[in-house]
């Protein structure tokens, strides 16, 4: 692999440099050949054969590095003071194939001195969701961290029962947080100056061609968080804990805890049973990507040249990016062109999928077949269930919309409308019920369900013959819904 750690050359005020605390006879769980391949990780013998020590800490490569990040945070709109990598390391950095810098992350590796209350791990059910998790959104397209694979061992956990240490390794293009700046600003506020030229040389190198690059960078910081919680409103994903220490730089998906995809589509859905304010409901995240952004972004003032109104020039584009792409994608997912016409459309389309609990994912799939009868069976199925959890009222509604919907596709190109549905609207989300499945057989060793979910997952927006009908079947309207807390 292409090693390339820059963040343990940075001030040492910065992190703590230290090995992993080994898990206990660690095995593994699952491998993503796919990242593997990417890093270049599947080009070299002695990581390929020693993966499973290397993810539960038993071996460390001479080029890694590990060590724990510190930062600092919001949570839940308070500020939390110090808080850093208090179960996981950054173990080495990598160029990619793509030659773009790679974070290798473990998580649930033991203690280190930013741990507080907590000890160092990670249980078996939270690491199966994250590691699921990542690879549903890097396929679906959303940018996101992704795992490169992950052990579980004989370690054992307290958390409400006693479970099994796991530990899975995180891919990110960056690890470092909206936090990272708050922990600066409070800790080390001298550092701020190097540590933005990082960012900017290592994250944002386009933004050096600009007369002001740091208000460069931190725009593009806006925009690329706004495109990506426009990615999650799309596809109907909620993050369930948007603190400034769970956004990264990047605008990439990091953190993945108390997560959910949409099902029965409820913009007030909340997936996080710790959340008892509602905070991180589905449709708050547009306004608390804003809130994060608009208290971080004044401790850069400190730097020469920044204002408070050069600031609000960076952040003022916000609405404006999340709109943009949110509008466009939702045009997208209905195959018609980006105007105000097919919005009216979509927003009476997701009208009638609220007031009838019908299911975000398997709707909007069911498209197609409005379109192309009897050219698609599996979203004929999915049309026939839909109607059947209609009432008259709702199957009137649904007509009425059917048929302008129709006469604005006769105007398109047919193949163009066919093509823009089919790889816009996923078959297969990570419904909470699957995850469950999966880990309930992992909790018993055995990790064949993992590995069909992963398989399922690789290709979110084609029918596939391993999927079972609990694949693509939400919970009955009326059930209550599994309890996922931020506890892991
Ligand atoms: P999270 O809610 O996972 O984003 O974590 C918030 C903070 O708590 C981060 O600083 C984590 O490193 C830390 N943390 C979470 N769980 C543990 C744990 N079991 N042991 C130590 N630190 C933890
Ligand atoms: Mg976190």
């Amino acid at each position: 692999m292409n090693y390339k750690n820059t963040y343990a050359a940075l001030d040492p005020r910065l992190y703590h440099k230290q090995p992993p605390t080994p898990l206990k006879n660690p095995q593994a769980g699952h491998f993503n050949e796919q990242v593997a391949k990417q890093l270049g990780w599947t080009d070299e013998k002695d990581l390929m054969a020693r993966w499973v020590d290397i993810l539960g800490g038993t071996y460390v490569p001479k080029e890694f590095e590990p060590l724990a990040m510190a930062y600092a945070g919001h949570q839940f709109g308070q500020w939390a003071g110090q808080l850093g990598d208090g179960r996981g390391l950054l173990m080495a950095q990598v160029l990619d194939h793509n030659n773009v810098l790679q974070d290798l992350h473990l998580k649930g590796i033991g203690l280190t001195p930013y741990s507080r209350m907590g000890d160092g791990r990670a249980v078996l059910r939270s690491t199966i969701r994250e590691y699921l998790c990542g690879h549903a959104l890097s396929t679906l397209g959303v940018p996101s961290s992704n795992a490169l694979g992950f052990v579980v061992s004989d370690t054992p956990v307290r958390r409400e029962r006693m479970e099994v240490g796991a530990a899975l390794m995180r891919v990110a293009d960056s690890h470092i947080r909206l936090g990272h700046i708050e922990w600066i600003a409070s800790y080390a506020p001298e550092l701020l100056s190097e540590f933005t030229d990082y960012m900017i040389d290592t994250y944002y190198p386009e933004c050096r061609d600009s007369q002001t690059p740091v208000l460069a960078f931190l725009s593009e910081v806006v925009t690329r968080t706004a495109r990506m919680i426009a990615d999650w409103q799309l596809i109907g994903f909620a993050h369930g804990v948007m603190n400034t220490d769970n956004l990264s730089i990047t605008g990439s998906t990091l953190d993945f805890g108390p997560f959910g995809f949409m099902e029965r589509f409820d913009p007030s859905w909340i997936n996080n049973h710790s959340d008892h304010t509602g905070r991180y409901t589905y449709q708050n995240q547009p306004a608390i990507g804003y809130w994060n952004l608009n208290i971080w972004l004044p401790h850069f003032m400190r730097l020469d040249g920044v204002t408070r109104e050069s600031l609000a020039d960076c952040l003022a584009p916000y609405e404006t990016s999340f709109m943009q792409h949110y509008q466009q994608g939702l045009c997208r997912k209905l195959g018609l062109p980006h105007e105000q016409s097919s919005l009216e459309l979509a927003f009476e389309w997701l009208t009638l999928l609220e007031d009838n609990k019908l299911d975000y994912t398997n709707s909007f799939r069911a498209l197609l077949t409005l379109i192309e009868p009897e050219a698609h069976p599996h979203e004929e199925q999915l049309l026939t269930t839909l109607k059947s959890e209609l009432d008259d009222t709702g199957r009137e509604v649904l007509q009425d919309w059917s048929t302008r919907y129709l006469t604005q596709i006769e105007k398109q190109d047919r193949s163009a409308v066919i093509e823009s549905l089919s790889t816009h609207n996923p078959v297969y989300i990570l419904r909470n019920n699957m995850a469950q499945r999966a880990i309930v057989a992992a909790e018993q060793g055995q990790f064949e369900e993992v590995a069909r979910l992963y398989d399922l997952l690789a290709q979110p927006y084609t029918v596939q013959n391993i999927a079972t009908d609990l694949d693509v079947t939400p919970p009955p309207a009326d059930a209550p819904s599994l309890p996922i807390s931020c506890s892991s």
